[in-house]
C-alpha cells in the first residue's frame, strides 16, 4: 500500500476528533441535534488548524446515510467519497485558483441541479477571500436565498478580506491557533499509535516549530522519520529544524533575567556558530517571556495551556527574578526587535545589543517605580508627622541631624526626636530601595519642616519622554524633604 503522511491519515472523522476546537464543533453538533441548519457556514482561521476538514466533517454530518447526525458514520459511500473529496454531491472548489467571475458562474449553474443521491448539495468553497469583487457579487443573490437542498460552506484565513455583505449572509466561526498543550497531546496519541519512540521535549520542539498549526506538526514529523527512523530525540528535531533546545532558550533567558551579560554574549555566540536562526530564537525568546508574563499575571492554570511540566518548573523561578512590569519591557524591547532583524545588515550585533538592553531593563529601577516608591515614602513621613503633631511645640523641631546612613538605624548619640530615623518603620516598600543603594538619608527626614506648606517648584520641561517623571519625582521631592526651589537642566 502506498505511504500516506501523517496528517491525511490521521485526519480526523468526527466532530471529536477535531483538536482545539470545541466551541466550533459542539455548535455545529447542536444545529444537527436541533435541526437548526443554516444555508451558509464561514469558517476563519489560520492556516492548518483544521478548517478544509471541518469542512468535510460537516459535509458528512450533513449527508451521512444514517443522518443529518453529529456523529457520522464513516462508512457509508456518501462519507467514503466526502472523506477522499470524490462525491459527486459536495463541490469543493478552491477559490485561489478559481477566483474569476466565470468560476462562480460554474458554481452558479450547478446550483441549479438537485443533488443525484444525497440529502444536500453542499458547495466548500476554500480560501474564499481570494474571489474578485465581481465573482462576491454573482455569488451574493444565490447566498441570500439558494434553493432548501443547497448548503454552502466557506473556509478562509483573512476574514477582514471577506467582503461583509458576505459575512452577513454566513454562520461565522472563528477557529483557534491550537494551544501547545493540545498539539503535544495529539502528537503523543499518534506516535504511540504509530510506534515511533519520541521524547516529550522532542515533541516539545516540534510543537513549537510548528506555531499552533497541527498539520504543520505532522509534516515535520513525517520529514524527521524520513531523517532518522522512529526512535526521535529533541537533538533530532532540533537539527532538522534549526531550533534552538529548550534547555538553552531558558539558560538565555536566565541570563537576561539576572543581567549576566557575559553570559548572554557567550549564548549568542554559541547560537550563531551552531548556525541557528536568529529571527527564529527572537520569536522563541519572546514567546518565553509571553508565558513568563501570563505565569505572573494570571497563574499556572493559565499558563499550564502553553507549556510542560518542566517548563512551568522554569517559569516558577525566573518568575521571581523580575516583577511583571519589568517582564513587560523586555518583552516590548524582543518584540521592536522582530520587527528590526529583516531589514538589519548585521543581525547578530542587533540582536547582541538588544538582549543587552533587556539585561539591564530587567535590573534597572524604572523611573515609574521610583516615583511609587517616594509617594509611599512620602505617605509614610506624613503619618509621623500626624502621629508625632498631639505631643506638643517642645518636641516638634528637632535639631538636625545625620548620623544613620540608613533608616534603619539610628545614632546612639542623639536624642530621639519624633521624627528621628529610628521611628520611621523599615516597611517593605522601603527594603528594595535600601538594596539597590537608593537609600534616603536620615538627616532630610529629620531637619524636615512640620508645617511647611508645599513649596511650588520651578522646573523647565524636559525634552526626553521621562521628562514628566524626573518633574513629578523632583516636586515630591522637594515636598517630602522641604528643599528650596529647584532649577532643572535637560542635562540632569
Ligand atoms: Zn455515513
Amino acid at each position: 500500500m502506498a505511504y500516506e503522511v501523517l496528517a491525511r491519515k490521521w485526519r480526523p472523522k468526527t466532530f471529536d476528533d477535531v483538536v482545539g476546537q470545541d466551541h466550533v464543533t459542539r455548535t455545529l453538533a447542536n444545529a444537527i441535534a436541533q435541526d437548526r441548519i443554516a444555508h451558509a457556514y464561514l469558517f476563519i482561521g489560520p492556516r492548518g488548524i483544521g478548517k478544509t476538514t471541518l469542512s468535510r466533517i460537516f459535509a458528512m454530518a450533513l449527508n451521512c446515510e444514517k443522518g443529518p447526525t453529529m456523529h457520522p458514520c464513516g462508512e457509508c459511500d456518501n462519507c467514503k467519497g466526502i472523506a477522499v473529496g470524490s462525491d459527486m454531491d459536495v463541490v469543493e472548489l478552491d477559490a485561489a485558483s478559481n477566483n474569476k467571475v466565470e468560476d462562480i458562474h460554474g458554481v452558479l449553474d450547478q446550483v441549479q441541479f438537485a443533488p443525484t443521491h444525497s440529502r444536500f448539495k453542499i458547495f466548500i468553497l476554500d480560501e474564499v477571500h481570494m474571489l474578485s469583487n465581481a465573482a462576491f457579487n454573482a455569488l451574493l443573490k444565490t447566498l441570500e436565498e439558494p434553493p432548501p437542498y443547497v448548503k454552502f460552506i466557506f473556509a478562509t484565513t483573512e476574514g477582514d478580506k471577506v467582503l461583509p455583505t458576505i459575512i452577513s449572509r454566513c454562520q461565522r466561526f472563528d477557529l483557534r491557533r491550537i494551544s501547545t498543550g493540545d498539539i503535544l497531546r495529539r502528537l503523543r496519541f499518534i506516535c504511540n499509535a504509530e510506534g515511533i519512540a519520541i521524547t516529550d521535549d522532542a515533541l516539545l520542539a516540534i510543537a513549537r516549530g510548528s506555531n499552533g498549526g497541527l498539520r504543520d506538526a505532522l509534516s515535520a514529523l513525517d520529514q524527521l522519520i524520513a531523517f532518522k527512523g522512529t526512535d526521535l530525540t529533541e537533538e533530532d528535531v532540533l537539527a532538522v529544524f534549526g531550533l534552538v533546545s529548550r534547555g538553552a532558550l531558558e539558560g538565555l533567558a536566565d541570563a537576561i533575567l539576572k543581567g549576566d551579560i557575559p553570559g548572554i554574549l557567550r549564548a549568542v555566540d554559541a547560537f550563531e556558530g551552531a548556525g541557528k536562526d536568529m529571527r527564529r530564537l527572537t520569536a522563541e525568546l519572546l514567546w518565553h517571556f509571553r508565558n513568563l508574563l501570563v505565569f505572573q499575571q494570571a497563574g499556572v492554570e493559565l499558563a499550564r495551556q502553553d507549556v510542560t511540566t518542566e517548563q512551568l518548573a522554569v517559569l516558577e523561578a525566573q518568575a521571581k527574578l523580575a516583577p511583571p512590569q519589568r517582564i513587560v519591557e523586555i518583552t516590548g524591547l524582543l518584540s521592536e526587535m522582530e520587527g528590526r532583524l529583516r531589514s538589519a545588515l548585521s543581525v547578530r550585533t542587533l540582536v547582541e545589543m538588544t538582549l543587552i538592553r533587556c539585561a539591564r531593563a530587567a535590573k534597572t529601577v524604572s523611573l515609574d517605580e521610583v516615583l511609587r516608591r517616594l509617594t509611599s515614602l512620602r505617605e509614610q513621613v506624613i503619618r509621623r508627622l500626624a502621629a508625632a503633631a498631639p505631643r506638643g511645640p517642645a518636641a516638634a523641631p528637632a535639631a538636625p541631624q545625620c548620623a544613620a546612613p540608613s533608616v534603619r538605624e539610628s545614632s546612639p548619640t542623639v536624642p530621639p526626636s519624633p521624627l528621628s530615623a529610628a521611628e520611621v518603620e523599615p516597611e517593605d516598600d522601603l527594603a528594595p530601595l535600601e538594596d539597590e543603594g537608593y537609600a534616603p538619608c536620615a538627616e532630610d527626614l529629620s531637619s524636615m519642616p512640620q508645617s511647611a506648606p508645599p513649596r511650588a517648584v520651578r522646573v523647565e520641561t524636559l525634552q526626553d519622554s521621562g521628562g514628566q517623571y524626573v518633574d513629578e519625582i523632583l516636586n515630591l521631592a522637594v515636598r517630602l524633604f522641604g528643599g528650596g526651589p529647584v532649577d532643572v537642566h535637560e542635562n540632569v
